[in-house]
């Protein structure tokens, strides 16, 4: 069965036609500039348009959705109460979701009775138990707004955890995995027995680690703060603390890692200081995690700087494990989130 992956951004359509169940990928590619002033895809429409002048026989469609919120546990196939579902939930992803259902609703008009399954970036971290999902505001906030921690980057965290056990030779029910996805967004996840127990991504995928050009974990005072210091309103605050600030705004130089690397090299003290405070978080995470876990078999890294860059992962791990009588495996696993979608895609339809 021929299946594609769709993985529709805001200015972006990334796609991998994968063969199922060999699991062959037999095209990849990604449409840039979408909607741009100028650009050849005017919309989502148009892009898909064109990406399905270069496949033919798609059986099934299986589309990346950021979020899912309470609604959606699993994957599923898209029918006109799912669609719904997700158009509920831009209101807390505003700048996901609406994307992500752009091109369902093209491929649906560019591919009648085809089945299309959307599969959720949240719904890995549904399994989180309300200790760890619910913060310490006022309960209504919760019942009323849905704000609550749900967890992001779930497809590739259980996608890396399901590798672990194959590469271990041991069922996921018996393993308690720490997994890192380490790229330009980072989130590190608890799995237990197969299911995550907690995340470090929140109510968005602000929250946790020190990012690319994220903050991660501030004081929420400090918002405020700011914002009246600066005289700034809440929509430019809001970009400041995603795109301007993580290893882009400590360092004042990049948001790559591979540029920091080389700067800190060369003797640049900030660049030196922004990974220092990277890593920092990520040792202070996996400790949290190992608490929560009671134990821990494997240590997994994944994405951009989680699988190339070799000496951050030894700053993270450099004496971390000393004071424990089992030492946990440290394992590299590409990370395959496509893969991961055209398999549960897979699953959905067979099961009819
Ligand atoms: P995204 O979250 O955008 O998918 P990636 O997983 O591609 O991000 O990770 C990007 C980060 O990984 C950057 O900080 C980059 O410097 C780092 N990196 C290191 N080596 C590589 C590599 N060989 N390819 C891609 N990114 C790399």
């Amino acid at each position: 069965m021929k299946i594609l992956v769709i993985n529709s951004g805001s200015s972006s359509i990334k796609y991998k036609l994968f063969d199922m169940p060999s699991e062959r990928l037999i095209l990849k590619g990604t449409l840039e500039h979408i909607g741009e002033k100028g650009s050849k895809f005017a919309d989502h429409y148009s892009g898909l348009k064109t990406i399905l002048e270069k496949v033919d026989s798609v059986e099934a469609v299986g589309h990346r959705v950021v979020h899912g919120a309470e609604k959606f546990k699993k994957p599923v196939q898209v029918n006109r109460k799912v669609i719904k579902g997700i158009k509920e939930c831009c209101d807390i992803a505003p700048l996901h979701n609406p994307a992500n259902l752009a091109g369902i609703v093209a491929c649906q008009k560019l591919l009648p009775g085809v089945k299309q399954v959307a599969v959720f970036d949240t719904a890995f971290h549904q399994t989180l138990p309300a200790h760890a999902y619910i913060y310490g505001l006022p309960y209504d906030y919760y019942k009323k707004l849905q704000v609550r921690k749900y967890g992001f980057h779930g497809t590739s965290h259980e996608y890396v955890a399901a590798e672990a056990s194959r590469i271990l030779k041991k069922p996921l029910n018996k393993l308690k995995l720490i997994s890192c996805h380490l790229g330009n967004g980072c989130s590190i996840t608890a799995v237990d027995k197969g299911r995550s127990i907690d995340t470090s991504m929140g109510f968005t995928p602000l929250e946790g680690l020190v990012m690319g050009t994220r903050c991660g974990d501030v004081d929420p005072a400090l918002v405020t703060h700011i914002m009246t210091k600066k005289k700034i309103d809440s929509r430019v605050m809001e970009c400041i603390l995603n795109k301007e600030s993580g290893l882009k705004g400590i360092s004042g130089i990049s948001n790559d890692m591979r540029s920091l690397e080389a700067k800190a090299k060369a003797g640049n003290k900030r660049a030196e200081l922004a990974i220092d405070i990277f890593v920092y978080r990520i040792r202070k995470y996996i400790g949290a995690y190992l608490s929560v876990l009671g134990g821990l078999d494997a240590l997994i890294f994944t994405a951009g700087i989680g699988e190339n860059q070799a000496s951050v992962r030894g700053s993270i791990c450099r004496g971390l494990f000393g004071y424990l009588n089992k030492k946990p495996k440290i394992m590299v696993i590409p990370t395959n989130e496509e893969l991961m979608i055209a398999r549960q895609s897979y699953k959905l339809i067979r099961r009819g």
